[in-house]
């Protein structure tokens, strides 16, 4: 519980400065990515064509940067939790053109869901989010493809399986797994820090999992990594089961009373 408090701190504090860095930045960003344009277009021929590479570099990192930027901002204007009854094999079968979409086409993407799965209770478009982040990682840890298997089912946690902070109960395990290049001990250690990266600059911010994390714990859930070096990871996402007296209306926007009035 201490460590969730300190992560959660630390998250407020990040997502405080990072709006505010972010901001500004974003406008130089849009003045330098400006004027570079308007050079390139008015020298348009017969420029020393070193100078014109030269440019077009420039040009390259700053709208990197921009892009950069401008995952900076959406972390910190993060939604509020708007959470919904949901059903993960619902949702999870909704995202797959995403997926797909985000996913080399040397990635084999497996999606896996036990029959009767629990309603759980979180923000859906925060849950799509959270699994959309481990996808993209599990694709960049498999730069030479593989496989990549996102899994559901009902698992009933009894207090001799829980550790640290997790409350025995029933939940749904999401498991987002996949053989990729795995990740050291001391990596594992830091993944949910705030812009803790292994990626290029400019490719990673550092923010996936600290947001996942974030999010798990916000919707009263849990999220745990198994990783191997050299053989891949599976990051598994645990949300607890929403209790069948509390909505018996799965994914129903409306009680039958306000369908009738
Ligand atoms: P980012 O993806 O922007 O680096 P994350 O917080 O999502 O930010 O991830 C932090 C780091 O954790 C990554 O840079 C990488 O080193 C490691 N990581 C995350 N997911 C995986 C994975 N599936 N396989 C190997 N390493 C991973």
């Amino acid at each position: 519980a201490e460590e969730a408090l300190r992560q959660a701190q630390k998250m407020e504090a990040v997502g405080q400065l990072t709006g505010g860095i972010a901001h500004d930045f974003n406008n130089l960003l849009t003045i330098i990515i400006g004027n570079i344009d308007t050079v390139l277009r008015r020298f348009d021929t017969g420029t020393d064509p070193r100078a014109r590479r030269a440019l077009e570099s420039a040009l390259k990192g700053a709208e990197r940067a921009a892009s950069l930027t401008q995952r900076l901002l959406a972390f910190s204007r993060r939604q509020p939790l708007a959470p919904k009854t949901i059903d993960v094999a619902r949702l999870l079968a909704g995202m797959s053109d995403l997926l797909t979409r985000s996913i080399s086409e040397s990635i084999a993407i497996q999606i896996v869901t036990d029959p009767h799965l629990w309603p759980v209770e979180a923000d859906p478009h925060q849950l799509e989010n959270a699994i959309l982040n481990l996808a993209v990682n599990a694709r960049d840890a498999m730069p030479d493809g593989g496989s990549l298997t996102i899994s559901a089912r009902n698992v009933e946690l009894g207090a001799a399986a829980t550790a640290d902070g997790v409350q025995p109960g029933s939940y749904v395990a999401i498991s987002v797994a996949d053989c990729g290049i795995g990740m050291s001990s001391d990596t594992v250690a830091k993944v949910f820090d705030p812009f803790f990266t292994t990626k290029e600059v400019g490719k990673g911010t550092g923010l996936g999992l600290s947001m996942v994390y974030g999010f798990a714990k916000q919707s009263g859930g849990h999220i745990e990594i198994e990783s191997t070096e050299g053989e891949g990871t599976t990051v598994r996402l645990l949300l607890g089961r929403k209790s069948e007296d509390a909505g018996a209306f799965l994914e129903g926007e409306n009680t039958p009373a306000e369908a009738s009035g």
